[in-house]
């Protein structure tokens, strides 16, 4: 007896030869019989069920599809498969009533080579060095990019790592991203900085260590915030910071409420009265500074400028997390006390508004490739519909943000995408379900693939070229 033959999946240039009930390398294809289908179901998104909800497998008849209009129920990409290289039209192209308007929405899943992700981390602690490496499982992925206001952003992925090194550089790149959009936790270091835990919608964990509040502004703000609160408790409020160091005495916020001078002296970069660069290196200490003891960033107390024996001073960072109450001596060096109990609440507020601490991770990535001839004969007709916003984007069903200049460039929250609608080729890139929505009239006008449009209930009872499975998960928020 001859062993069945290998058929061959076209659906990426990795062109798999799979033995009947077995997959292809990326998993998402597989040889049933002799035909190649999608070994995921069809995921289509009713907005009129909870999110999260799910209904798996699907039977058409069980469902009352028929009846919902094509703004409830969405047939989404995932789990559609891919007509790569594109030379026949998308896996669906679906018709949709909204609001009464005739639609069409074409659906594929895109194989993104040039793709990353951009990684949003509200932590006061310093992760690393702008610029510096970023490293999963000793593969360098990705960058450091900015601190913005309680966060740094990562830069991981894109062309270079993905192609552009070596093969193990490509592999974990794509393993790393691919983990990352389908919300799984992944490690990353940063050279010359932090191990941290990245999961979206989580918060992070940083050498080890779960954040929980992400700042409930600068130094200053805090003390623009709550100065008038600390008035006649306390003589003097500092609250440390990596970037804006405040001093309620000094800053505009005290002056305006009267708060007398105290001959403070902080070492740093003044910017503004009362506002402070620079009084520390970046870290792991108090408001993201490498400092465990605030006292370093004081200079000597000017007795001619206020400073005298009793005087109160509480030292706070940006989150409530450290907080330190102290009383000048008569050499005028603060000697440290308990917290008395009428400030107490007051870091707590700050604590209190704090938001909770989390990751975000953004999937970005250019559809201006051979995927838009799956859904027009004259591609560049639908990056103008799009770019025009007569033609939305949307990934598995998650709304887009496209940015402006050439091409389809899209960026998605991946904890608004259905889980596990991500997926990968060995190539290395990632899979992303992708869906267009425009007016039928528009789409023939560019030059759709209008003879293939389908009826939803014709999609629901005969499937598509990759089989029938179908499965129905929540929309609605
Ligand atoms: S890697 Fe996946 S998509 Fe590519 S040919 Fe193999 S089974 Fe098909």
């Amino acid at each position: 007896m001859t062993a069945p033959e290998k058929i061959r999946c076209d659906a990426c240039p990795v062109m798999c030869y799979i033995a009947d009930g077995k997959t292809g390398a990326c998993d998402r294809y597989a040889n049933a019989g002799g035909k190649i289908i999608r070994s995921d179901p069809l995921t289509l998104l009713d907005r009129r069920m909870a999110k999260g909800d799910e209904i798996k497998p699907f039977l058409a008849a069980d469902w009352d599809g028929q009846t919902a209009t094509g703004d409830e129920v969405v047939v989404s990409a995932i789990g559609a498969g891919t007509t790569y290289p594109d030379y026949k039209p998308a896996p669906f192209i679906v018709s949709r009533d909204i609001d009464g308007f005739d639609c069409v929405t074409v659906v594929t899943e895109a194989i993104f080579s040039y793709c990353g992700v951009k990684v949003k981390i509200d932590t006061d602690r310093h992760l690393g060095a702008e610029a510096a490496p970023v490293r999963a499982e000793g593969e360098v992925i990705g960058h450091v990019m900015t601190s913005e206001y309680g966060s740094q952003m990562l830069s991981l992925g894109g062309v270079d790592h993905l192609t552009g090194g070596s093969k193990a550089e490509g592999r974990k790149t794509c393993d790393a991203l691919l983990r990352l959009c389908n919300k799984d936790a992944v490690e990353l270091s940063v050279d010359g900085g932090c191990t941290v835990i990245v999961q979206a919608g989580q918060p992070p964990i940083v050498d080890g260590v779960r954040e929980d509040r992400m700042r409930v502004g600068c130094g200053s703000a805090t003390i623009g915030m709550f100065a008038s609160q600390w008035q006649g408790l306390v003589d003097e409020v500092v609250v440390v910071d990596d970037h804006i160091t405040g001093v309620v005495s000094e800053h505009q916020a005290g002056k305006v409420i009267d708060w007398p001078a105290t001959g403070i002296r902080i070492l740093g970069h003044r910017s503004t009265p009362g506002r402070y660069f620079k009084v520390a290196g970046p870290g792991q200490g108090w408001g993201g500074t490498d400092i465990d003891d605030p006292l370093t960033i004081l200079g000597p107390w000017r007795a001619e400028k206020g400073a005298r024996p009793g005087l109160s001073l509480l030292m706070v960072s940006t989150t409530g997390e450290h907080a330190a109450y102290y009383v000048l001596n008569d050499a005028l060096e603060p000697v440290a006390q308990p917290m008395p109990e009428v400030l107490q609440p007051s870091v707590d507020l700050i604590a209190q508004n704090c938001e909770p601490a989390l990751c975000t991770v953004l999937f970005m990535g250019g559809a201006g490739g051979s995927l838009r001839s799956g859904v027009t004969q004259n591609p560049i007709r639908l990056t103008e519909s799009v770019q025009a916003a007569r033609t939305t984007v949307t990934i598995g069903g998650a709304p887009v943000y496209r940015w402006p200049g050439g091409g389809i460039t899209v960026m998605v929250d991946v904890t608004e995408v259905p889980d596990g609608a991500f997926g990968y080729v060995p190539t290395p890139a990632l899979v992303a379900p992708l869906e267009f929505t425009v007016l039928r009239a528009d789409y023939e006008a560019l030059g759709g693939h209008a003879a293939k449009i389908r009826e939803l209930d014709d999609v629901l009872e005969t499937g598509g070229e990759y089989g029938a499975a179908a499965r129905i998960v929540g929309g609605a928020e």
